[in-house]
């Protein structure tokens, strides 16, 4: 099968025996669907693909399986910019899924998925301005090549595989079940049983409370404690538009334009009176725990600025009701080794558990771990510099979606769909088939960092995995800034023809 490529191939004319297309779209993850909307939308005349080696779209929302699965986003702006959220604020995988289904149904975008294609490797060729990508197929196991101009990779930004499970001492000796949330496996029958969660991240926060409803005790072990955020899951905004028959697109945009104000806030107060920030979140889970006396002290207070983390989110406060209602007991320690009933904690406790769940977090893959070539050498990421967080210096015609971590990721999606497009139109109109971000005479010496300064954010998969990121410079251009805010006025604003921008 060959898609009808846009660009003049009369010296790039692609081998006979290989799929090429104008675009090549890897993963149908949120990142991967909005950007085929966008690409469909905004450049029709492009042939392009979407390969996925899972068998089925949802991405994050397809690989976690874990009791009472759910965004700790609003879906408002979650959900994309062109397609109105009518549900609740949180939304469970399976609400997510269902939205991403309505959007590869409503654009067609189904018959441009290829399922069960692994990508292994792609390599750039100079000389015919080409992406090589080679994939196997999960079906018959063959390896499958395909030809693009352009690669677009929204493959996300760890291992779906893999999971980050530290090695503690004695894990053999424990004869309860051991699993990691990621892999967790809905059949499991917890009924009953006492569990022990290790971790307490926004992955602790939304699996406790689904346990406590069947378990018969939860234990929450954590190194150091989290924020939380307490809230109905509602929004009365759009609820009152709704009564008073507003149509969806406009309460979709009014209602996103709220939460980004109120989140733009958020963020600034976290940095300028972390400690009232504090205390308001406190407050939240006196109210919603209906303890006014809940003690914080000390497995409630973290050492950390609120917003250098995920803050996780707990609709109606529901893992603080646990814990008043005695389903919940926390530990805040270390955990010294695995026993043959549970784990010994550096403090001498023992916790006994039938099942210990691990919430420990990702392990960081770039690219997927796909390894790159340009022009026969290995990509080092490491090695690039990276442009606003999605193109690389010496990596052509290939951008990246990495969404925000401190607003919804697929705002991202969204701002960066209008700018790849932006791209391809404007690669066309000046017939380039090449383009390529270097650094500029003024940046010959500008200081190079890691991906993420650790004071802007740090969680534990970020900091482990810097030295495998790209790295960034100390200017805009050269940063993924995670600021949304500023992002949204400066992307659409970008000049193609900045001297960052090299084309051929
Ligand atoms: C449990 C959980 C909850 C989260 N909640 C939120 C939230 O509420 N709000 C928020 O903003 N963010 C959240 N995040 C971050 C989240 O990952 C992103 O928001 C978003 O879903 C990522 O989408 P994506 O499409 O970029 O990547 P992914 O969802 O990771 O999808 C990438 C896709 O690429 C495919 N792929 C990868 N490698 C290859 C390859 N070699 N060949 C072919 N296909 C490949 C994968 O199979 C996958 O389908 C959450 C993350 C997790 C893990």
């Amino acid at each position: 099968m060959s898609g009808t490529a846009t660009l003049d191939r009369a010296q790039q004319k692609p081998p006979q025996d290989v799929n090429h297309y104008d675009v090549l779209i890897v993963g149908a993850g949120i990142s991967g669907i909005g950007s085929a909307y966008h690409l469909k939308h905004q450049c029709p005349e492009k042939s392009f693909v979407i390969l996925e080696m899972m068998d089925t779209f949802g991405g994050t929302w397809q690989t976690h399986k874990y009791p009472g699965v759910r965004s700790d986003s609003d879906l408002y702006t979650f959900g994309y910019r062109f397609k109105p959220w009518v549900g609740t604020p949180v939304a469970s995988a399976q609400a997510i899924r269902d939205y991403m289904k309505d959007v590869i149904e409503e654009s067609s975008l189904g018959e441009h998925i290829r399922y069960g294609h692994r990508i292994t490797h792609c390599s750039w060729d100079s000389r015919t301005n080409l992406w090589t990508v080679e994939a196997l197929r999960k079906s018959d196991g063959a390896g499958v090549i395909f030809t693009t101009n352009f690669l677009w990779m929204c493959q996300g930004y760890y291992d779906h595989e893999h999971p980050y499970i530290p090695n503690w001492p004695g894990m053999d000796r424990y004869k309860g079940l051991f699993i990691h949330a990621q892999l967790w496996d809905p059949k499991i029958d917890y009924t009953g049983k006492r569990i022990l969660v290790i971790g307490s991240g926004a992955t602790a926060a939304t699996v406790i409370p689904a346990f406590c409803e069947k378990a018969a005790h939860v234990t929450m072990l954590q190194r150091s404690p989290t924020y939380f955020y307490c809230a109905e899951n509602k929004n009365e905004l759009a609820d009152r538009l709704r009564q008073i028959g507003i149509d969806e697109p406009t309460i979709h945009r009014i209602v996103r334009a709220q939460i980004m104000f109120d989140q733009d806030l958020l963020t600034k107060r976290c940095l300028e009176e972390p400690d009232t920030v504090f205390e308001e979140l406190k407050e939240l889970i006196r109210h919603f725990s209906g303890k006014p006396d809940f003690p914080f002290e000390p497995h409630f207070t973290p050492t950390y600025r609120p917003w250098q983390q995920r803050l996780a989110f707990c609709p109606e406060g529901d893992i603080f009701r646990c814990a008043v209602e005695g389903k919940l007991s926390v530990y805040t320690d270390t955990l010294e080794t695995f026993t043959e009933k549970g784990v010994l904690t550096a403090s001498g406790e023992e916790i006994e558990a039938d099942i210990i769940v691990a919430t420990t977090g990702f392990n960081l893959l770039m690219m997927g771990g796909i390894p790159f070539e340009v022009d026969g050498k290995p990509v080092d990421w490491h090695q690039t510099v990276t442009y606003r967080g999605m193109m690389f210096t010496s990596v052509p015609n290939l951008a990246w979606v990495m969404g925000y971590f401190r607003a919804s990721w697929t705002l991202r999606v969204d701002l960066l769909g209008d700018f790849v497009c932006r791209l391809l139109n404007h690669m066309q109109k000046i017939g380039a088939r090449k383009v390529e971000v270097a650094l500029r005479p003024e940046d010959k010496d500008m200081k190079l960092g890691p991906w993420m300064e650790p004071d802007n954010f740090n969680p534990n998969y970020l900091m482990r995995g810097q030295h495998l990121m790209p790295r960034s410079g100390d200017k805009r251009e050269w940063q993924h800034t995670q600021d949304y805010w500023r992002e949204r006025e400066e992307l659409p604003k970008i000049d193609l023809d900045a001297p960052e921008f090299h084309y051929r």
